[in-house]
C-alpha cells in the first residue's frame, strides 16, 4: 500500500479544510497553541514510519495519558482493579459530576476524569516514587528517556482544577479515594502535563497494536488478554461523549486529548496519532477526526 501517497492526500485535504474548531482554553496556557499546528505519524507493523506536517513537534498529550495510565495499573493489579471502576460508556462529558453521585463513587470508566483519578490514587498508591516511576515509564514504551512535562502547563492547570478536586471530594466521600486529595491532583495533573510528538506516541502506542510488545525490542509491557481490554475501552470510552461517532466515522480504538491529539491502532497493523488544537463541541480535535477518517477510508483498514 501507498500509504506517504495516501498522507500526502489527506494533508492537501485538511490544508484546504477550513476548521471552525476552538483551542482548548479552560487551561489558559494550552490557549496559546497555534491552531494552525497539524502534523500526523503513521507506524505500520509491516512497513515503518510516514508521516506529514508537525509530527515530531511535542504537544500535551492530557487525556491520552490516561490510556497510558490504566496500562501501569494493570500491569500491578488484576481484577479487583474494576470494582473501582467500570468499563462502561458514560455518554457525558469527561468531568461531569452528575453519574458519581448515584452511581456511589465508582466512575464510568477510566478514561473520563473521575475514573483517571481513580487510576492516579492506585498508581500513588503502588509505586514507590509515582511521577517518576510512571514517565520512566512512558519513556521506556516509547524508547525516549528526554519525554518530560511541560512545567507552565501543569502549572497552569494547577490554578484552575476546582472540577477535579470537586469530583475527588465526591469519590472520597464515598471511600473511592485512598490518599489524599491534593497529592492525587497533583499527580493527575502531572500525567497530563507530559508532552509528546505524533511520532513518540505512535511508537509509544504500539503495544496496543502488537499484542502487548514493543516492535523494536519485542518487551512484552503487558499480557494480551489485559491489551485486548484496554482497546476495548478504548473503543467505546476513549472519546469523551462521542465515542459512538469516533467509532461511526473512524472505525478504530483510540484515546484523544483536549491538546488536540488523537492516537489510534489497528491492531496488528498499525498506529496512528494526529495532533491540530481546534477542538470540536464534544472536545475531540476536529481536524484530527477527519484525517482519521480519511485514513481508514482510503487505505480499507479500519477493524471493522
Ligand atoms: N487535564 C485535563 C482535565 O482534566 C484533561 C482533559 C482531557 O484531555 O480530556 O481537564
Amino acid at each position: 500500500m501507498e500509504y506517504q501517497k495516501i498522507l500526502n492526500q489527506i494533508e492537501a485535504e485538511l490544508t484546504a479544510k477550513q476548521s471552525t474548531g476552538q483551542v482548548a482554553s479552560y487551561i489558559p496556557e494550552l490557549s496559546k497553541i497555534s491552531s494552525k499546528k497539524l502534523g500526523v505519524h503513521l507506524y505500520c507493523i509491516n512497513s515503518g514510519h510516514y508521516n506529514f506536517g508537525d509530527s515530531t513537534e511535542r504537544f500535551s498529550i492530557q487525556s491520552i495519558s490516561k490510556v497510558f495510565a490504566l496500562t501501569k495499573a494493570m500491569s500491578l493489579l488484576d481484577d479487583e482493579l474494576f470494582e473501582r471502576v467500570d468499563v462502561e460508556p458514560s455518554g457525558d462529558p469527561f468531568n461531569s459530576l452528575v453519574q458519581l453521585e448515584y452511581e456511589q463513587g465508582i466512575p464510568r470508566n477510566p478514561f473520563i476524569n473521575a475514573g483517571a483519578l481513580v487510576i492516579s490514587d492506585i498508581l500513588i498508591s503502588l509505586l514507590d516514587n509515582p511521577k517518576e516511576d510512571f514517565l520512566r515509564f512512558i519513556q521506556s514504551i516509547a524508547h525516549n528517556d528526554s519525554i518530560k512535562i511541560n512545567n507552565e502547563v501543569y502549572e497552569s492547570e494547577k490554578k484552575y482544577s476546582h472540577r477535579n478536586a470537586a469530583l475527588l471530594n465526591l469519590m472520597k466521600s464515598f471511600r473511592n479515594i485512598k490518599n489524599d486529595i491534593e497529592v492525587v491532583l497533583d499527580f493527575y495533573i502531572f500525567q497530563c502535563a507530559i508532552e509528546m510528538s505524533c511520532e513518540e506516541l505512535s511508537i509509544a502506542f504500539m503495544i496496543y497494536a502488537n499484542q502487548g510488545k514493543t516492535l523494536s525490542d519485542g518487551h512484552q509491557v503487558l499480557a494480551p488478554r489485559k491489551i485486548k481490554r484496554i482497546n476495548a475501552i478504548m473503543q467505546t470510552c476513549g472519546f469523551y461523549d462521542e465515542a459512538g461517532e469516533f467509532s461511526f466515522r473512524v472505525g478504530l480504538p483510540g484515546k484523544s486529548g483536549v491538546g488536540g491529539g488523537i492516537a489510534a491502532i489497528h491492531p496488528g497493523q498499525y498506529t496512528v496519532t494526529v495532533w491540530s488544537p481546534p477542538l470540536n463541541p464534544k472536545g475531540n480535535s476536529e481536524l484530527g477526526m477527519y484525517a482519521l477518517e480519511r485514513l481508514t477510508t482510503l487505505t480499507g483498514l479500519s477493524i471493522f
